[in-house]
């Protein structure tokens, strides 16, 4: 593999951006298809990889138990799921078209040297639906590159698209900002595989307002949707809506960037959220995790300075998955509210109804079982047990933002679709930059790495046809 310049001065069948796992799949499949391949990855190759370097499984159909997955996963119950999640938000034909692909997936991605594990404990409860990397998503990046390598993809880190030359609808070429120069680089067909605008805090903010600014980045700086605005404002059709993205409840302690998962908290259900005015907001124990982490985000987001803190006693504390930062510890209720800069007095009372309300029940973490708030609004569904037993944890969180799902429209051939209604002649798109074309809302885990997948995939097979006619 080539990591100099020199890659920049040459014409390639296909141009794919992005250095994720939807741009190395279809590197690795448009080369295995014939194609010289030019991948150009914004970050530093430390950083390689985007938000794929933070994964750590992927959700495919499958019509039995393997070595790593307890069970099947029929192609119409990811079907069902998935429309569970978005609400009936997508688009049928070409979500069922990548759930039947997605059965090819697990194969495939192994053939390119990436290696599956069991399900680990305290992950959503995935192990029947959802293959885990051996290694998490950076082992998993390093084989793709690794595969890449082997074939022939010529890859250029640090090497970010600044601007596309379309004509109609017709990609030319890409100029490349890369060790302080200027390169055009033509090629006959391009694949974006870029990610959304999550790391565009100017973009967020034209569609949340202020709110924004206390949104956290869950993965890398570089998706700032730079290479997306460009295909909008000439001539591709967008899809989705701009507000719409996955977004959980991450530590408000965590960085701006490139948290991950480790600040990640699966506490809700286990304890009560409230607001920074010590008031509940939602229904904690809605139902199962799994189905509801990504609600989260959002929710906070609509609380006055997008904060919120979970507040729970001593023996939930270790029926989650840790976290990087420690639970914030008191002995009383009001010790902790002073702590967190809530009103004492509120933050008891709250307690104290809560409490009060709570019915007596058999908990069971792992079900929807019968403990519940009787009389309370908004009530706890499930697992509602009555915080009484020092020490007292909260945890501050903010919305954390995975990734956007506004994107380029794309056709089962992962081509770009025009606005003029008309099919691109040689613009393709993978992963989070179509993300909204199967995901119009919501979100089943596992899911972003099949559509990067499959789409990368396709993606690059096409554009190799492209080329090569
Ligand atoms: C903490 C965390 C955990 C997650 N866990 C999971 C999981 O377990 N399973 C799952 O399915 N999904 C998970 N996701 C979502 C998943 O990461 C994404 O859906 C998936 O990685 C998207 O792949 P991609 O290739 O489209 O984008 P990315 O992997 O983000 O890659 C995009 C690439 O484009 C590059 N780029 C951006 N702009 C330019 C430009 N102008 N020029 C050149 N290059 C550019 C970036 O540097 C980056 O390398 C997680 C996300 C996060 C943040």
């Amino acid at each position: 593999m080539s990591r100099t310049t020199s890659n920049l001065t040459e014409k390639y069948d296909v141009l794919v951006v992005g250095g994720g796992n939807a741009a190395l799949c279809a590197a690795i499949a448009a080369r295995q298809s014939g194609a010289s391949v030019l991948v150009v990855e914004a970050a530093p190759e430390f950083y390689r990889g985007g938000n794929t370097r933070h994964t750590r499984n992927m959700r495919c159909a499958h019509d039995s138990a393997t070595e790593t997955l307890s069970g099947p996963y029929s192609e119409d119950e990811f079907w069902d799921d998935l429309l569970l999640v978005t609400n009936g938000n997508t688009n049928e034909q070409l979500a069922r078209y990548m759930i039947a692909q997605s059965k090819e997936m697990l194969t495939w991605i192994a053939e390119q040297g990436v290696r599956f594990q069991p399900s680990l404990g305290g992950t959503l409860s995935l192990g029947r639906t959802n293959s885990f990397f051996l290694g998490g998503g950076r082992a998993m990046l390093n084989a793709l590159y690794r595969t890449a390598t082997r074939l022939g993809v010529a890859v250029t880190y640090d090497a970010e698209v600044v601007a596309l030359d379309i004509d109609g609808d017709r990609f030319r070429s890409a100029s490349i900002d890369h060790a302080g120069q200027r390169y055009t680089v033509e090629a006959l067909a391009l694949v974006a595989a870029c990610g959304g605008f999550e790391s565009n805090l100017e973009w967020l903010r034209e569609s949340w307002g202020a709110a924004a600014d206390n949104f956290l980045i869950r993965g890398t700086r570089y998706n700032r949707g730079t290479v997306l605005k460009m295909l909008l404002s000439q001539g591709v059709e967008p899809i989705g809506d701009p507000t719409q993205c996955h977004a959980v409840a991450i530590d408000a302690r965590a960085p701006k960037f490139d948290g991950g998962i480790i600040t990640r908290l699966d506490c809700v259900p286990f304890g009560i959220v409230v607001n920074k005015h010590a008031q509940r907001f939602y229904d904690e124990g809605e139902d199962v995790w799994p189905k509801r982490y990504a609600i989260w985000g959002r929710l906070v987001a609509a609380q006055p300075d997008q904060i919120a803190y979970i507040i729970f006693d001593a023996p939930k504390l270790e029926l989650f998955m840790p976290s990087l930062f420690p639970a914030i510890a008191a002995e009383s209720i009001g010790e902790l509210a002073t702590k967190l800069t809530l009103d004492p007095a509120v933050l008891v009372s709250t307690v104290d109804k809560f409490n009060a309300a709570v019915q007596d029940g058999k908990f069971d973490p792992q079900v929807l079982d019968d403990c519940k708030t009787v009389g309370l609004s908004p009530p706890k569904s499930h697992w509602a047990q009555r915080i009484n037993q020092p020490p007292y944890y909260a945890y501050p969180v903010r919305p954390g933002i995975t990734f956007t799902y506004l994107g380029t429209r794309v056709n089962r051939d992962a081509r770009m679709l025009m606005r003029d209604g008309g099919a691109s002649d040689n613009m393709f798109a993978a992963g989070e930059i179509m993300a909204g074309n199967v995901l119009g809302s919501g979100y089943a885990a596992g899911i972003g790495m099949t559509i990067g997948s499959v789409f990368g995939r396709i993606a690059g097979q096409e554009a190799a046809k492209r080329a090569r006619t």
